[in-house]
């Protein structure tokens, strides 16, 4: 494709995300669709044309796990990247419309997206650094093919007000500020296969819950404070270092004074949690109603805490009813338990790579199962 923005066909927006926003478009001489993101770059002339360059890389990206790219070119003061277009859209919103995705569909989630890491990386020694549900998209074929991967250093310094690379699916080590490796992709994995199998964000106290902790985006104090926060830069790390919260249970200022779920005892059922856990535990779990919690004191939890858990739903407490109740307690097979422990080992030297991983007993069940993902994604509305 010679790519031009006036043969470019605007049909609908897609989504918005924190660096931009992506839009439905028809190429008109060959009438393809494609996804269209656009997004605002600050930055020199000079700059913008080394992003290009940089983005060329994308042309030699050939999966079957990965999005396509058709290319991408400036549009000032925007740049566009038109990529391959997924019908059924993203995972988040497609678990946001059909409520938790079954296990046996998410096995394959997780199948496609250690296969995707593992070309990126062994290929193009390339880290994907934004792992989670609105990157892993899913069409009609019951195709899913990850997106959105950090292949320009200067299109992630570039972006204006960038989060990238900074959310609540960002590994315990890069919130200290260790260098990305392929296994920061595989923490985020993890959380993300979570969030699909329970269709809960885990970190979220209840789904309906008016914050959206998985995020950042949304939240100006966080952005005050460490802005500009970018990935790989050490500047979050001693950011968030140095912003020693305290560690006891009062809420902070911007959370509503109560709440009606604030007289809810916490659970203990996570027998390992120390006395200052449960405490610290309880100061989260407290938060009921509109914010949950700062974003500060999420990554601070997610760092010293223990990670969640597919099963242990209750991770912070308050949800065994409901999840009683949905009949989702103790649903998982033990393989899938294993595999989103594996993913969420709090220290990298001990997790392992995108290409090992595929050799779990999980991935393997999930190579032989025969589960209809095209119908699956049929259906999705
Ligand atoms: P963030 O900016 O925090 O990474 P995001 O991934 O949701 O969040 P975008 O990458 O801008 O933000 O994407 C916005 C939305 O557009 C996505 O949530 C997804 O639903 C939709 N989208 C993105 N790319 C495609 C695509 N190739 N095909 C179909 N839908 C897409
Ligand atoms: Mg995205």
């Amino acid at each position: 494709f010679d790519l031009k923005n006036e043969d470019l066909k605007d049909l609908h927006e897609l989504g918005q995300g924190n660096g931009g926003s992506v839009k439905k478009v028809e190429h008109v001489p060959t009438g393809t669709l494609m996804a269209k993101k656009i997004v605002l770059i600050d930055a020199k002339p000079s700059v913008r044309k080394q992003i290009l360059r940089e983005l060329q890389i994308m042309h030699e990206c050939h999966c079957k796990y990965i999005i396509s790219f058709y290319g991408a070119f400036l549009a000032d003061p925007n740049i566009c990247i038109c990529m391959e277009f997924a019908d059924k859209g993203s995972l988040d919103g497609i678990y946001k419309k059909i409520g938790a995705i079954d296990i046996e569909i998410v096995g394959k989630v997780a199948l496609a997206v250690l296969e995707g890491l593992t070309y990126l990386y062994d290929v193009h020694r390339i880290i994907h650094r934004d792992i989670k549900p609105s990157n892993i998209l899913c069409n009609s074929s019951g195709e899913i093919k990850i997106c959105d991967f950090g292949v320009s250093g200067e299109l992630i310094n570039s972006i204006a007000d960038t989060f990238v690379g900074t959310s609540t699916y960002m590994s315990p080590e890069r919130i200290q500020g260790a260098q990305y490796t392929v296994k920061s992709d595989v923490w985020s994995l993890g959380i993300s296969l979570i969030e699909l199998a329970l269709g809960r964000f885990p970190f979220a106290e209840s789904a309906d819950s008016d914050s959206d902790l998985s995020d950042l985006g949304d939240y100006p104090d966080f952005n005050e404070t460490l802005s500009p926060a970018r990935p790989g830069s050490l500047s979050l790390a001693g950011g968030l270092a140095s912003l020693s919260l305290s560690d006891n249970s009062s809420p902070s200022s911007r959370l509503p004074p109560s709440s009606k779920r604030s007289s809810k005892p916490t659970s203990a059922k996570s027998s390992s949690t120390s006395k200052k856990d449960k405490r610290k535990s309880k100061g989260v779990s407290l938060q009921g109603g509109g914010m949950t919690m700062s974003i500060l004191e999420l990554l601070q939890h997610i760092v010293n805490e223990p990670a969640p858990r597919l099963t242990e739903s209750n991770y912070w407490g308050a949800r065994d009813r409901d999840m009683e109740e949905e009949g989702l307690e103790g649903v998982f097979p033990s393989e899938a338990e294993s595999f989103v422990d594996a993913c969420l080992l709090k220290n990298p030297d001990d997790r392992l790579t995108p290409k090992l991983l595929l050799n779990h007993p999980w991935i393997q069940l999930a190579q032989q199962s025969e589960v209809d993902v095209e119908g699956w994604a049929r259906e999705i509305p």
